[in-house]
């Protein structure tokens, strides 16, 4: 038998993210809810093709795929929820600076603008979902995604998230998603995370770019 998946750990204390994201909601986020996405996803691949496989491939087997809408789910929310940890840090968010902050202006025209079409995205992801900002086609860019569903399956690279089921900000928020999210917007996203996987895009990218000129 493949060795079965493990929930990573959370990249910070339980209370770390207080008062943005209480520890009670990081709890139950991580233990209960990301802990039952990889729990299902290990009896749903016991004996099958996709047991052992890394979870982007088992996603980008199963997207779209009628017949293991379940499998594709559990594996999706497994990689969804461990990114979405490395996006936020204490005494983080505002405006970026370096290479990504050219960046974020050369797409969007400001960082204020950033964050209005970000906040915009995670607001009106209607039901549960995810905001995302992703590179696609060398350009940065917000989109977002309903369910379990990645930007990766359609080309796109993502740079950072925001989890807008409801689970996510509940206990500290209820219905106020909107509140929720200009409050990770501006105090725990983590640029530098946002950063190293734009500079692994441009590894590549960035020299076909050169290439071209
Ligand atoms: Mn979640």
């Amino acid at each position: 038998m493949a060795r079965p998946y493990t929930l990573p750990p959370l990249p910070y204390a339980e209370d770390a993210l207080a008062p943005v994201i209480s520890s009670q909601t990081l709890g139950f986020h991580h233990g209960k809810h990301h802990k039952t996405y990889v729990e299902t996803l290990n009896k749903l691949v016991a004996g099958t093709e996709f047991e052992g496989q890394p979870l982007e491939a088992i996603i980008a087997a199963t997207a779209g795929n009628a017949s293991s809408t379940a499998i594709f789910n559990n594996a999706a929310q497994s990689w969804n929820h461990a990114f979405y940890w490395q996006c936020m840090k204490a005494k983080g968010g505002g405006k970026p600076q370096g290479a990504i902050a050219a960046r974020i202006d050369a797409a969007f025209g400001s960082y204020d603008d950033f964050k209005k079409a970000f906040a915009e995205a995670a607001v009106t992801q209607f039901g549960s979902g995810w905001a995302w900002l992703v590179v696609e086609n060398d350009s940065l860019k917000v989109v977002k995604t309903g369910n379990a569903e990645v930007p990766f399956t359609k080309g796109m690279t993502p740079l950072l998230t925001i989890d807008v089921w409801e689970h996510a900000y509940y206990l500290d928020y209820q219905n106020r998603r909107a509140d929720h999210v200009n409050a990770v917007i501006d105090k725990l996203l983590n640029w530098q995370f946002a950063a190293d996987n734009l500079a692994n895009v441009g590894s590549v990218k960035g020299s076909q770019a050169a290439m071209a000129h």
